[in-house]
């Protein structure tokens, strides 16, 4: 059996993306920016695929700019308000102590150019309170940047409260929600979000393309100078295909969220009962509001590298938030920021589904995952002194 659990790192394109894509690539080949009638097709597909992104999130065409992905998009959005912010003599940002590196590298530079920036707790269910939010914000916040969804533990952020908080002090809130997109329903309007950034290949979509949503009036600078595209705000001719893959790719997720969603939820929460029988395990957050396809779950006395590698031979493509990812043997920030000791934060294992997946391939993976952590565990001088009492268990 092959098995692909790692959504969350990116998903498998749709034939109907692919096709979208190398229709656009075979005909529409023109610059938008160009006089021409070629120039003005592809001038006109761009707009289309704006408009049809904008109106899945409730926004305004003229509010979203295309970028290479998640990451640009989070750092354009940062960068943006810590510029206005400077200006403005604002130069305190918060945001989470869980958030993707593209948020916390940036904000680390931003640091180091003088910006004071306060990081929430995310507590040990993954989720940020508004009490710490009400507690960290000051007079010269300029900014609080808190994601939608996490990517290692898939937990769910209270956006709306988070929102409406902001609007009413004049903060601009922006959402990293590269996970959330195509995946869980997003407003911008309603959400009183100011800027939200997503990536195509989070939802079916290419790599390499994402967009950056900013709401009208608020400051946005470019990252990339050049041309006069993207309103000025965005420097380099438009990636055509990926954007038209992009917008049929969020059409389509947009359009099966419910379906999928149900489909996800299911199996989501048969592995996360199944998984839950294996002794000293724990799932790491909050078991309800998560994204529907996410498992994340430590194995006291479990290196997840060599989970990992064991799940590889056995058809089941997983992750962990440890060492592998990183290069490092640093443990995962998100598991560390919910409390979980260095020990513990190295043996994650991360499941995330998605519609494709099946009932059986959920029962293969508890099978195998079961038998992988005892052997690994039958092997580990760790879990030896731990069953001998000569050392404590942290997950009971
Ligand atoms: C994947 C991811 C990103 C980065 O997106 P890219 O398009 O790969 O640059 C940013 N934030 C989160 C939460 C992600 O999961």
């Amino acid at each position: 059996m092959q098995i692909y659990a790692d959504n969350a790192a990116t998903t498998k394109m749709s034939k109907a993306v692919i096709d979208t894509m190398a229709e656009c690539m075979k005909n529409i080949y023109g610059n938008p920016s160009s006089i021409h009638s070629l120039g003005q097709q592809a001038a006109e597909q761009l707009a289309k695929d704006r408009e049809s992104i904008a109106r899945i999130l409730g926004a305004e065409p003229s509010e979203i700019i295309f970028t290479s992905g998640g990451s640009e998009a989070d750092n354009q959005a940062i960068r943006s308000a810590a510029l206005w912010g400077k200006k403005n003599g604002k130069m305190h940002l918060i945001s989470t102590a869980f958030e993707h590196h593209a948020v916390l590298h940036t904000l680390k530079k931003l640091e180091a150019e003088g910006f004071l920036v306060t990081l929430l707790p995310v507590h040990e269910d993954g989720i940020v309170q508004m009490e710490d939010l009400r507690a960290a914000v000051r007079e010269d916040t300029a900014l609080v940047s808190v994601m939608f969804a996490n990517n290692e533990i898939g937990t769910i952020q209270p956006i709306s409260e988070i929102g409406a908080f902001c609007r009413e002090a004049g903060i601009i809130f922006h959402s990293d929600a590269v996970q959330a997109a195509g995946h869980v329903r997003i407003d911008v309007k309603e959400m009183n979000i100011d800027m939200l950034a997503l990536s195509a290949h989070k939802f079916c979509g290419p790599k390499g393309v994402g967009a950056l949503y900013v709401r009208k009036g608020m400051p946005v600078y470019p990252l990339i100078e050049g041309g006069a595209q993207e309103r000025g705000r965005r420097g380099g001719t438009e990636n055509i295909p990926g954007i038209a893959g992009m917008a049929k790719a969020f059409a389509l997720a947009a359009k099966k969220m419910e379906e999928n969603g149900v489909r996800e939820r299911k199996m989501r929460d048969a592995l996360i009962a199944g998984l839950s029988e294996i002794p000293h395990a724990r799932l790491n957050g909050d078991a309800a509001r998560r994204l529907p396809g996410n498992v994340n779950f430590c194995f006291e006395g479990i290196e997840g590298e060599s989970l990992l590698l064991l799940l590889d031979a056995k058809g089941i493509g997983a992750s962990s938030g440890s060492a592998c990812t990183s290069g490092s043997l640093d443990p995962s920030h998100v598991l560390l920021a919910i409390g979980l000791p260095h020990e513990v934060a190295h043996g994650s294992l991360r499941l995330t589904l998605s519609a494709e997946n099946t009932m059986e391939e959920v029962a293969y993976m508890i099978t195998e995952i079961a038998a992988v952590v005892e052997y690994l565990r039958s092997i580990s001088p760790v879990w030896e002194e731990l069953e001998k009492g000569e050392r404590e268990h942290v997950i009971q």
